[in-house]
C-alpha cells in the first residue's frame, strides 16, 4: 500500500511536506497581507485538507466499534485461552497505560507545542475554530460523577452521532462481553458481521492514506502561510519529545518487564527478536508484520505456539503501546499549540481514551489517525492541526510500530513464562 503511481507514499508525503512548506513560508514572507492569499487558502488548500480530515472522521466510528468487539470476543475465547485472554488483557492495560503515562509527562515537561505567537494563533483559530471546537462547544461542561455517568451512553447512536468516542467504547466493550457470553449462530454472524466492517476499514483506510501527500501540502501550506518558519521549530520539538518518550518505552520499560516479570535476558531478547522488529520498523504496520512476528516468537524466543500465536494476533490489532503513546502525546501537543488548556482531569480522559485508541487503531500505515482526529475535536483542539504532523508522520509511524511490534513480543515471553513456568526469551534457556 505504500507504492501509488511510482513514487512510494512517503516520499510522496514528504515531497507533500517540502511543498507545503515552501509555499506557505514564501507566501508568509512575500504575501501575507494580499488579498489572493486568503482566496487560495478558503477556496484550494482548506477545502483539501477538510476532505481528508471528513474522510479519516467517517471510519472513526465503525472502526473503533468492531475493533473493540472483536477485541474482546477474542479475549473471551473459551478453555485455556480464556485465562491467557485475561492476563493478554491485564498485560495490554498495564502496559499502554505506562506508555501512555510516560508520552503524557514527557510532552507536559517539554511542551513542545507552546511558544506559539499569540495573534499568530489567534489567526489560525479563527479559521479553524469552528470546526474544531463545535463537536466539544455541543457538549455541555460535566464534572465528577456526571462525567463517570456519561460513559454509559443513554442512546449508544445518539452517542456516535455526536462523536461521543468515550460511549461508544464502553458500549462496544458491553456488545463485546455479551457476544461473547451468548453463543449463537446469531451472534457468530454479528462477530463475523464486525471482522467484515473492521476489514473494509482497513481498507478504506487504505485508499484514503493515498490522499495524504495533497492532504499534507494544503494544511501545511494554510499552516505556514499564516506563521511562518516558527512552526518548523515547534515540530520538530514535537518529533524530539514522541522519539524520547517511545525511547524510554523501548529502552528501558520494556527490557524492566523482561528483566522482572519474564526471567528473560533482554540482550537476548533483542537479539532474536531482530527480524520482527525490523519488518514492523519498514511495514509501518503491525499487521503486515504479524507472519514475521509469529514465526519469530515461536521459532526464536521459544513462546509455545498456542500462547504466541493468541498473544501475537491479539496484539496485532489491540496491543499498541507505541500507537497510544504517540496519540497522547499528539493530542497534548496540539492543545499547547493551540493554546487549549487542559485540567488535569481532562488529562486523564485523554489517557483512558489513548489506552482504548490504541486497541481501536488499526495496525496499518496511519492507522491510528482517524483516533487522533476524534480525540482532538472532542477537547475543542482544531483537527486541522493533524496536517502538522502528518508531513512527518511517517518516520514516527515507523518507531511508533516497532514499539506496538515489540510490545507484543514482549507480552507473549511474559504470558508464556507465567504459563509454562520457565524462560523462554531464547529456545536455548529451555
Ligand atoms: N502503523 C501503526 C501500526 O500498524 C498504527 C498507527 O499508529 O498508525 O501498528
Amino acid at each position: 500500500m505504500t507504492q501509488s503511481g511510482g513514487l512510494p507514499l512517503h516520499t510522496k508525503m514528504l515531497l507533500g511536506f517540502v511543498l507545503g512548506v515552501t509555499a506557505g513560508i514564501l507566501a508568509n514572507l512575500f504575501a501575507a497581507d494580499a488579498g489572493w492569499l486568503d482566496v487560495v487558502t478558503t477556496y484550494v488548500t482548506d477545502p483539501i485538507g477538510q476532505l481528508f480530515l471528513r474522510l479519516l472522521f467517517m471510519l472513526v466510528i465503525p472502526l473503533v466499534f468492531s475493533a473493540l468487539v472483536l477485541g474482546v470476543v477474542e479475549i473471551g475465547e473459551p478453555g485455556s485461552l480464556g485465562r491467557i485472554g485475561l492476563k493478554t488483557l491485564l498485560w495490554v492495560a498495564l502496559v499502554t497505560t505506562i506508555a501512555v503515562t510516560i508520552g503524557l509527562i514527557a510532552v507536559n515537561v517539554l511542551q513542545p507545542g507552546s511558544g506559539l505567537d499569540e495573534a499568530a494563533r489567534d489567526a489560525l483559530l479563527a479559521q479553524a475554530g469552528d470546526r474544531g471546537s463545535e463537536i466539544a462547544a455541543s457538549r455541555e461542561a460535566v464534572t465528577g460523577m456526571q462525567l463517570l455517568l456519561n460513559l454509559v451512553p443513554r442512546n449508544p447512536v445518539a452517542a456516535a452521532s455526536n462523536g461521543d468516542l468515550i460511549a461508544v467504547m464502553v458500549f462496544a466493550l458491553f456488545v463485546g462481553v455479551a457476544a461473547t457470553v451468548v453463543r449463537s449462530e446469531g451472534t457468530r454472524t454479528f462477530v463475523g458481521t464486525c471482522q467484515g466492517i473492521y476489514d473494509i476499514c482497513l481498507k478504506l483506510i487504505g485508499w484514503i492514506i493515498q490522499l495524504a501527500p495533497y492532504a499534507v501540502a494544503a494544511l501545511l501550506f494554510t499552516i505556514t502561510a499564516r506563521l511562518g518558519v516558527d512552526v518548523l521549530w515547534q515540530l520538530a520539538r514535537f518529533v524530539g519529545t514522541v522519539l524520547l518518550a517511545l525511547g524510554i518505552h523501548f529502552f528501558v520499560v520494556f527490557p524492566i518487564l523482561l528483566w522482572v516479570a519474564g526471567r528473560a535476558s533482554p540482550l537476548r531478547f533483542f537479539r532474536a527478536a531482530q527480524p520482527a522488529i525490523l519488518t514492523a520498523f519498514s511495514t509501518s504496520s503491525s499487521s503486515a508484520s504479524l507472519t514475521t512476528t509469529l514465526k519469530v516468537s515461536e521459532e526464536s524466543l521459544g513462546v509455545p505456539r498456542h500462547i504466541g500465536r493468541f498473544v501475537c494476533t491479539l496484539g496485532a490489532t489491540a496491543n499498541m503501546n507505541g500507537t497510544a503513546l504517540f496519540e497522547g502525546v499528539t493530542v497534548l501537543f496540539l492543545a499547547q499549540f493551540y493554546g487549549v488548556e487542559l485540567a488535569l482531569s481532562q488529562q486523564v480522559m485523554i489517557l483512558g481514551l489513548c489506552v482504548m485508541g490504541g486497541i481501536g487503531a488499526a495496525g496499518v500505515p496511519g492507522g491510528s489517525l482517524p483516533v487522533i482526529a476524534m480525540i482532538l475535536a472532542m477537547f475543542g483542539i482544531p483537527p486541522e492541526g493533524i496536517g502538522l504532523i502528518l508531513g512527518v508522520d511517517r518516520l514516527l509511524d515507523m518507531c511508533r510500530t516497532t514499539v506496538n511490534v515489540t510490545g507484543d513480543m514482549v507480552g507473549a515471553v511474559v504470558i508464556a513464562r507465567s504459563e509454562v513456568g520457565k524462560t523462554v526469551a531464547a529456545p536455548a534457556d529451555g
